[in-house]
């Protein structure tokens, strides 16, 4: 916990939340092919690997009692039961490896999360909340992705129905997500911004 506070001092970290469907994960790749000096903030969690992802690669995947150990030992920076029964987490190792080699930390992080990241980061943190312009959008979004059940999708979408309210005000930035160009241009330029601060 040390570590990180001294750390904390000198870097900068970049947060998106947004309900899933929201276009989250374009724009964070976008961001990330243009400044190789930003790294994705691997999280861990106890869901289970969908399509292709990669232990290590898109997160960290753990067993439910094995994340439930890690909390005991106080390995997350927070963490969340971000569907009922599936946890997430920032691990500190993954900041601590990050900050190492002096990069700009991006974080993909539910509502509540992001919030809290930037409480803990406070200026050293610019937060943005990605909206897509409807809850319908949102649920044409994710059947069109075609990697959950629709069971699971409209889980997702009550979820990002309530996470819109609950963020409105709490983010430094809110960004549209309505035309993605439009949106990737925009989020290009204020990330700009912070990163020349
Ligand atoms: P998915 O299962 O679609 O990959 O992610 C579900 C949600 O968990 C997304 O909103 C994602 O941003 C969030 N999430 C991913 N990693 C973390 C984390 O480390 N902490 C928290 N609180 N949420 C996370």
């Amino acid at each position: 916990m040390c570590n990180i506070e001294i750390v904390i001092m000198n870097n900068k970290v970049i947060i998106f939340s947004a309900p899933s469907g929201a276009g989250k994960s374009t724009v964070v790749n976008h961001l990330l092919g243009l400044h190789p000096e930003l790294e994705f903030s691997i999280s861990a969690t106890s869901r289970a690997p969908r399509g292709q992802e990669k232990h290590g690669v898109e997160y960290y995947f753990f067993t439910s009692d094995e994340f439930r150990s890690m909390i005991a030992e106080d390995k997350f920076v927070e963490y969340e039961e971000v569907y009922a029964g599936s946890f997430y987490g920032t691990l500190r190792s993954e900041v601590e490896r990050i900050w190492a080699k002096g990069h700009v930390i991006i974080f993909d992080i539910d509502v509540q999360g992001g919030v809290n990241l930037k409480r803990i980061f406070g200026e050293q943190a610019f937060s943005i909340f990605i909206q897509a312009p409807s809850v319908e959008v949102l649920r044409e979004r994710l059947i069109g992705r075609g990697t959950d059940t629709p069971e699971a999708i409209e889980k997702r979408v009550a979820k990002a129905a309530s996470e819109m309210e609950f963020a409105a005000g709490k983010f430094d930035y809110t960004l549209i997500n309505d035309d993605l160009q439009t949106a990737l241009a925009e989020a290009e330029h204020i990330v700009d911004v912070f990163l020349k601060k």
